[in-house]
């Protein structure tokens, strides 16, 4: 009987099933010779000032294009490098590409960087990323790191002394994806954010739900109250970014400002806003 009901469950799932994992593995399997290649870089997309329009940041974006399996999106990678212990070699890769890439852009220019609850554990994390703004020469306050709400579900206590040991070389810490995951308003309270990501879902139900709305309403003004600048993710329509506005988020993200773009294309958008050629940073001007 038990052989019976196996064989039925195999039957009706196994085709489908199969194929899912048989693409999580190849592309498990895929991952060492791609970092080592140079198949994975980061694609950059514009933050801009909601009041300005000009480019004040850029996000980098994790992009794998594969030879014979094309473009993999982070969406489908980046768990599965996470889960197979690979998300520290691609969060190094991207960490160094983005903050080379930012000593070539205008020194008014910050760039975001995403980084994992697998990187954040690390023993020697501070220490990484201190090697990674010394040897590109970017100043430490043009870096922030983007980390979501899951990272507190394990040790809350170590992720936030960690990050304590980062914003002390510097380095600006970013709330992603805010209001997806297990919020709790305590991890406002708790640490002095330099950003608060507004997360896409809120700001696409924007035209079409109230209560979108007073969520927008009630997360500005209380990150305002904190004196956490808030950022907006996925803005796609000018009607989301006069809404927005109008609710106090000061700086945007998303297509309607300009899609995640290669590093030359980012850089022409950055000239044709205004921006000065060349500027020398600051901290090297003798
Ligand atoms: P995220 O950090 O929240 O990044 C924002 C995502 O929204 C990006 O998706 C971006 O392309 C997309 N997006 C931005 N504006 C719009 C818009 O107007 N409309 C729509 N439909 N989408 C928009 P992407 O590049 O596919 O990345 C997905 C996620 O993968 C990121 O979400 C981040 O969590 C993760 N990720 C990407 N790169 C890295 C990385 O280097 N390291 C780590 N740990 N995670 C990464
Ligand atoms: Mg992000
Ligand atoms: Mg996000
Ligand atoms: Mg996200």
């Amino acid at each position: 009987r038990a052989k019976a009901l196996g064989k039925g469950i195999a039957l009706e799932y196994e085709p489908s099933m199969h194929a899912e994992l048989r693409r999580r593995s190849e592309i498990e399997a895929a991952l060492p010779l791609a970092i080592h290649n140079g198949e994975i870089f980061p694609y950059y997309q514009p933050q801009v000032d909601m009041i300005s329009n000009r480019i004040v940041g850029v996000e980098a974006l994790a992009r794998w294009r594969h030879p014979s399996l094309g473009w993999i999106s982070p969406g489908e990678f980046i768990p599965i490098a996470e889960s197979s212990g690979r998300i520290c070699d691609v969060g190094q890769l991207i960490l160094t590409a983005a903050c080379e890439s930012a000593m070539q852009l205008p020194a008014d220019i910050r760039i975001s960087v995403n980084i994992s609850v697998a990187q954040l554990i690390r023993y020697d994390v501070v220490d990484l990323i201190k090697n990674v703004l010394e040897r590109s020469g970017l100043a430490p306050a043009r870096l922030k790191l983007e980390v979501t709400e899951s990272i507190f579900m394990k040790d809350g206590d170590r992720i936030f002394a960690t990050l304590r040991a980062l914003k002390a070389i510097g380095v600006g810490i970013s709330l992603d994806d805010f209001g997806t995951g297990y919020s709790a308003l305590s991890y406002l309270q708790h640490f002095a954010w330099d950003e608060l990501k507004i997360d896409r879902q809120f700001v696409r139900s924007l035209e079409a739900e109230e209560e979108s709305h007073h969520i927008v309403d009630a997360v500005a003004s209380l990150a305002g109250r904190l004196g956490i600048p808030v950022t907006a993710e996925g803005i796609e329509t000018r009607e989301q970014h006069l809404m927005l506005r109008a609710r106090g988020c000061k700086f945007g993200q998303g297509y309607l400002y300009g899609k995640p773009m290669t590093f030359d294309a980012l850089r022409q958008a950055v000239k044709e806003d205004g921006h000065a050629r060349n500027v020398i940073p600051s901290y090297s001007v003798v």
